[in-house]
């Protein structure tokens, strides 16, 4: 194993025994509940906006490692940023996932990176994926416009 894949693993190991930004978030603007029935992963996404930025990006929930570090991983990754930023980050992440990433696309996915790995196990997919369908749902009754480019 090569010394970057060791890294990745440390940190997906990291963000799955203390997943950052966990815990309810009662006064959330949207929320919404994702199953991925595969492997039994079930998490709550909390989500509140101020002035077009997600300012609280929480989650809570039980689920493999897999599913809780990209949770955790995500959670860090949309703070600060707009549904349309959003969106388009989980078509590179969704790339990633695919095996398709670019160099180019690594700034922008910063440590979720880490996942990378996850490409070569379909299955596993689902796991990270879920936290990004789930905060694709809870932020459609958003105001703002959704990006229409489809992952
Ligand atoms: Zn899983």
């Amino acid at each position: 194993m090569s010394d970057l894949r060791e890294l990745y693993q440390q940190l997906i190991i990291d963000h799955a025994r203390h997943p950052r930004n966990f815990g309810r978030v009662p006064e959330a603007n949207h929320t919404q509940e994702g199953f991925n029935p595969l492997c039994g992963d079930r998490l709550q996404v909390y989500l509140s906006e101020t002035e077009e930025l997600i300012t609280v990006a929480r989650f809570e929930g039980s689920g493999c490692a897999i599913s809780m570090a990209s949770a955790s991983l995500m959670t860090e990754a949309i703070r600060g940023k707009t549904v349309v930023e959003i969106n388009e980050l989980f078509c590179v992440f969704h790339e990633l996932m695919m095996g398709h990433h670019r160099p180019s696309d690594e700034k922008k996915l910063g440590k979720l990176v880490a996942l990378a790995g996850v490409a070569a196990f379909p299955v596993r997919v689902k796991c990270a994926t879920l936290c990004w369908h789930t905060t694709q749902a809870a932020l459609k009754d958003s105001q703002q416009t959704v990006s229409t480019e489809s992952c």
